[in-house]
């Protein structure tokens, strides 16, 4: 009760919500029983729980919306999924779409003032659209401490995007520290650190020479850091013994398996590229909140990632997290994504200024 807000927009209490305004009223029938209905006593307008989130005029039960979302991320195909749960394609697609919104509103509301300790960063090569058309790539990094994965973009293999990327990251975190981070060797990286991070912080790359799909050689070279700097951070870092993205390659290899756009060989490519980012950012939801991860396994517990960064303290559920988004705040995220930008560029400066 105390979390309902009134949906009425022309009422006060929406934005505003005071203790004892919002009361039970009753139940109201559906094809599967009676659920529970709200009054807002300043302005009478009765409403139910769903109202505003993802669920909200649904014909179909709520746990066979979560089904769909849980399948999808597990790599299995619209069309797949439409046989197995007997709904129609249209529906997944548009049910599916609905839950990447909501992953994505989750993951920008929730993943703030992380603290990055070690950082790595890569692309993977994905088709949209069939063959003729450019590749599209997919820009991932990953916090290897808590192994969350703070941000990705979607595009051309651009010096903007890999700009947008590293912006996004340091918007994302505590600005405190800075990292140790890792990439393989796209000529744009070493720019965007700079720009991003400057010199002072740590900066590598692994460079792996391939001859017939199979690595022949790999050369390690640190870009920014003095080697006694280097030297301390293998002595305390807890994953890393010398430069690696191993970290980044996994979790690649776990977006490829959990994605059926990314598999090769397949007719399951995405057809617009606005289709792969909605799968990644209800993916990235997914890993980070729901998904526990078997390296942070302590005990009989095992973490998600985003338990180890603090962000949670319990593994989270689909329904809690698109219970937990509203639709009719959908403003805030306009205004968050512009105060995002002020800080970002607030705490580039900040970080430049630590590095001169
Ligand atoms: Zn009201």
């Amino acid at each position: 009760m105390k979390s309902l807000r009134c949906p009425n927009a022309q009422c006060p209490l929406r934005t505003n919500p005071s203790l004892g305004m919002i009361v039970r009223f009753g139940f109201y029938p559906t094809r599967w029983g009676k659920r529970r209905r709200f009054r807002c006593k300043m302005c009478r307008r009765t409403f139910c729980r769903n109202r505003g989130t993802v669920y909200h005029r649904l014909q179909h039960r709520r746990a066979t919306f979560d089904e769909v979302a849980a399948l999808s991320v597990e790599g299995v195909n619209k069309s797949a999924i439409a046989r197995v749960q007997q709904i129609a394609w249209n529906t997944v697609d548009r049910w599916l779409e609905k839950a990447a919104a909501a992953g994505r509103r989750f993951n920008d509301q929730r993943i703030t003032k992380i603290r990055i300790r070690e950082l790595q960063v890569d692309e993977i090569r994905a088709m949209v659209g069939g063959n003729g058309h450019p590749p599209v790539w997919i820009f991932a990094a990953i916090e290897v401490w808590s192994r969350l994965w703070p941000a990705t973009v979607v595009g051309r293999r651009s010096y903007r995007n890999t700009l947008t990327l590293f912006r996004e990251l340091c918007a994302r975190s505590t600005g405190s520290h800075l990292p140790l981070i890792a990439t393989d060797g796209f000529k744009f990286y070493r720019q965007v650190v700079r720009r991003i991070f400057g010199v002072a912080c740590l900066y590598g790359q692994v460079i792996k020479k391939r001859r017939n799909d199979r690595v022949v050689q790999v050369q390690r070279k640190t870009r920014f850091g003095a080697a006694w700097r280097w030297n301390e951070v293998w002595r305390d870092s807890e994953d890393s013994r010398k430069l690696n993205t191993s970290y980044i390659e996994r979790l690649n290899l776990t977006i490829r398996q959990l994605s059926a756009y990314l598999g090769r060989r397949t007719l399951n490519h995405a057809r617009r590229t606005q289709r792969l980012e909605d799968h990644l950012e209800l993916l990235r939801c997914h890993y980070n909140f729901l998904r526990p991860h078997r390296a942070l396994k302590f005990g009989r517990e095992v973490r998600t990632p985003a338990m180890q960064a603090g962000l949670t303290h319990k593994r989270l559920t689909f329904r809690e997290v698109f219970m937990s988004i509203s639709t009719f705040l959908r403003w805030v995220k306009v205004h968050c994504i512009f105060i995002r930008q002020v800080i970002s560029t607030a705490q580039e400066d900040f970080v430049v200024s630590m590095a001169a």
